[in-house]
């Protein structure tokens, strides 16, 4: 019956490329131009923060400089894209351009990058937008998407883990200390679900990681609140300058 129902949606409804609307072979994806335009991060990545590397991977964990002189609060973190080109179009539309339905295909890029990460039992969490910011955008895309993930994973996902106190400007521009000054005590764990996160690894999802600051702030409160390890997973991470 659901086959059935799935067939006829297919009919009214043909799958579309989410780069450029045409129509494609596959429900979900991209026409194999958009993909080829689409920077998806592959081969060797720091094992702290995802941005790509030179080199092949040998086994051995393998970082970038900036993690190796910061060592970010968390055991490992994976992005699916790099934050360009088409890939910037796609999740500036999942952002504000009202187009939730992109979500799940990029869950199962992100769940593809973060296949060494995921373990029983974790708990997936969203970084948390401010209410404010959500009665304008209507939802929070980085909660469609650990939504996703934790349908496509079976793992629990748990979109009001953490809860933002005040709203904070944008990051963007800022030092690493004026970014630590504007974060510190604007999130925390929603006091209800403090209990859940003792002695469970927890994966932390955001759809952009820039410098990777509000991510570190997310893992610091989870760790306060006993979690053992903490993951992040970002649809797609700016690259850092050459
Ligand atoms: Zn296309
Ligand atoms: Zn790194």
């Amino acid at each position: 019956m659901a086959r059935r129902i799935q067939t006829a949606l297919a009919l009214i409804y043909p799958p579309r490329c989410m780069g450029c609307g045409a129509l494609t072979a596959s429900d979900f994806g991209l026409c194999g131009a958009c993909w080829r335009e689409t920077p998806f991060i592959g081969g060797t990545v720091c094992d702290s923060c995802g941005v790509p590397l030179m080199g092949t991977q040998d086994g051995y964990r393998i970082e970038c400089d900036d993690c190796l002189k910061a060592p970010p609060p968390w055991k490992a973190g994976r992005s699916a894209l790099l934050y360009d080109g088409k890939a910037r179009a796609l999740i500036l539309a999942l952002k504000h351009g009202d187009r939730p339905e992109l979500a799940r295909p990029a869950a199962r890029w992100m769940a593809q990058a973060a296949h060494e990460l995921l373990r029983p039992d974790m708990v997936i969490a969203p970084v948390p937008l401010h209410w404010s910011r959500l009665l304008k955008r209507r939802y929070n895309q980085s909660a469609l998407l650990a939504q996703h993930l934790g349908q496509d994973s079976g793992l629990d996902c748990v979109p009001d883990l953490l809860v933002r106190k005040r709203r904070t400007p944008v990051l963007d521009g800022k030092t690493a200390q004026e970014r630590a000054e504007i974060l510190k005590d604007a999130i925390r764990i929603h006091p209800r679900r403090v209990q859940l996160l003792n002695d469970r690894d927890v994966l932390l999802v955001d759809d952009v990681m820039t410098s990777g600051a509000t991510l570190a702030a997310c893992a610091r409160v989870c760790q306060d609140a006993r979690a053992n390890h903490i993951f992040v997973l970002a649809l797609a991470r700016v690259a850092k300058d050459a």
